[in-house]
């Protein structure tokens, strides 16, 4: 169930209500009683994606007899 955030505006107060999405419009009543209240757009969690970090070089090479010259 989305959740929706409301503001109150005689108290000021900010509070969040669970409710169907067909009712995310219906008028919400604060904590303290109050019906002038106006729905925020809520924080939707953006789905981003986290810097990965890169692959760590290494693996590949060594040996160390090529370089070394002991090949020749
Ligand atoms: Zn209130």
């Amino acid at each position: 169930m989305p959740r929706y955030e409301y503001r109150c505006r005689p108290c000021g107060t900010t509070f969040e209500l669970n409710r169907p999405m067909a009712e995310s419009s219906a008028p919400a009543v604060c904590p303290e009683g109050h019906e002038d209240t106006v729905k925020l757009l809520s924080a939707v969690a953006v789905g981003g994606s986290a810097a990965a970090p890169a692959p760590a070089p290494g693996g590949g090479g060594g040996g160390g007899c090529c370089g070394g010259g002991c090949c020749g």
